[in-house]
């Protein structure tokens, strides 16, 4: 947040945004900000989090003062102490230098860190193992505030998983954790390099299921403690070069990672080989659209999705006077890049939903765009072959087969929109024209290119076919 990305369309702001939830009062200030300092353009982005398109040139401090100032940056300990009182556009920053500086740096490293996903329904879904929203907030301090967790790359990523049927299962992240049942209640289950590992109702016995397995699995007492560990271990094992843990794996055991993590720990870590079978249960992805039940019967969820992930400042206000009229005046940003409104009193759902839908979200599984995601395009990165979000909504107007699943339009290789592999992806490769990819489920990368230099209307006719017959392209 403290540092202004440039793009095609101006600067991009990224505000992180802890467990994906954003305060409406903030929400106000975020949309304010974005209209006075930037195009009014806001992006959910695939891990829960907001992104502020068309930063101007020469107002990239004044944005992040605001920001600051409605509560969005990092929750560091001793906030005056750490930053000496200084703000981005301090002239301290210009005159005496070396403070200033490395204050913001400081501060830049907290931001950089929090990177830790938990469902967008956590605390709330009736079904989920454990509330994982305590330890979260015990896990995000420790990360802002271990001055050696600075050192991890601005990419390391952590999962939280309660059990919730809303759960984002395919993203990789370094460290994964998850709830599971066991004899004295719940522990938590964890892996590195990957995600929990999926039951899934036509799996072969013998066969393993996507994710990593589980190592080892601890007390929820333990989990904060074990995150230490386990971040302490990556650092001291990994070289420069290894940036993430799946590099470190390269030339470690997941056991060396185990056994040096035991140097921090008070209680015992070994790895179990019973938990290779166990499986987390699996996920409902389309809990993200409409109205659903919470454990407080009284009340419930209700969300959409900004199409293709974007919207106005007007539409953020909008959601978030919404939010203060009929929720708990909180927006829960999720990494399909839509919204929830949680706590919204079950006889006002129905118009909250209708609410939304006017506002231009998507809020049923069924329609077109809620199967599409879509990177920056040509009119946002210097690297994109096409305008891929004008093109994914013209996808969207002929028609996206339901039974597909998703399809990803990528302006190039890099696959920004998508932290997890689509079944489909478009990839541009001139101004509307694409290669289409099918993948199954273990191919690499995008999977096989079935069909080369599609336009859309080519696309949009071979989607349909494949839907029809998979072998057909
Ligand atoms: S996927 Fe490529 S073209 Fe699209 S935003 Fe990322 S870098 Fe740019």
């Amino acid at each position: 947040m403290l540092r202004i990305v440039p793009a095609l369309d101006g600067g991009i702001c990224r505000v992180k945004l802890p467990g994906g939830v954003l305060r409406a009062a903030a929400a106000h200030a975020l949309a304010q900000a974005a209209r006075r300092h930037a195009a009014g353009v806001i992006e959910i982005t695939n891990r829960a989090n907001l992104q502020i398109r068309g930063v101007l040139a020469g107002h990239e401090a004044a944005l992040s003062e605001n920001l600051i100032d409605a509560g969005l940056g990092p929750s560091m300990n001793a906030p005056a102490e750490a930053s000496g009182g200084v703000r981005p556009s301090d002239p301290a920053l210009t005159v005496s230098g070396a403070t200033a500086v490395s204050a913001i740096s400081a501060a830049s490293a907290a931001d950089d860190v929090r990177n830790l996903m938990i469902s967008p329904t956590a605390g709330h879904d009736p079904q989920a193992l454990f509330d994982t929203r305590a330890l979260a907030a015990e896990i995000l301090a420790l990360l802002q505030n271990e001055p050696c967790f600075a050192a991890l790359a601005p990419k390391f990523a952590l999962l939280l998983d309660g059990g919730e049927r809303l759960a984002m299962l395919e993203h990789s992240h370094d460290v994964w954790i998850a709830a599971m049942p066991a004899h004295d209640g719940v522990h938590f289950a964890f892996g590195l390099a990957g995600c929990p590992p999926v039951a899934r109702a036509d799996e072969p016995e013998d066969n393993a299921a996507p994710g990593t397995p589980a190592l080892a699995a601890v007390l929820p007492s333990q989990v904060p403690t074990l995150v230490n560990a386990l971040l302490r271990a990556f650092l001291d094992l990994a070289a420069p070069e290894h940036t993430r843990m799946r590099h470190l794996l390269t030339v470690q055991s997941a056991q060396a990672v185990l056994q040096r993590a035991q140097r921090y720990l008070d209680f015992p870590l070994s790895h179990d080989p019973a938990l290779a079978t166990w499986r987390r249960a699996t996920a409902d992805d389309s809990l993200r659209f409409g109205v659903h039940p919470q454990r407080d019967a009284e009340t419930c969820h209700v969300g959409g999705q900004p199409p293709l992930g974007r919207m106005d400042a007007a539409t953020l206000h909008a959601l978030a006077k919404l939010a203060e009229d009929s929720g708990d005046a909180t927006l829960h940003m999720t990494p399909w890049q839509s919204v929830l409104l949680p706590n919204v009193p079950v006889n006002a759902a129905a118009s909250v939903l209708a609410r939304l839908a006017a506002l231009g979200l998507v809020c049923d599984a069924t329609q077109p765009l809620a199967r599409l995601i879509a990177c920056a395009g040509s009119t946002g990165c210097a690297k994109s072959h096409a305008d891929t979000k004008a093109d994914a909504f013209q996808l969207a107007r002929l028609h996206v087969p339901a039974a597909l699943g998703q399809v990803h339009l990528s302006g190039c290789r890099r696959s920004c929109a998508a932290a997890h592999r689509a079944p489909y992806t478009l990839l541009a490769v001139a101004p509307g024209r694409y290669d289409l990819y099918r993948r199954d489920d273990e191919e690499p990368g995008f999977g096989r290119c079935v069909a080369r230099h599609l336009t859309i209307e080519q696309a949009a006719a071979a989607l349909a076919r494949l839907a029809r017959s998979p072998l057909d392209a």
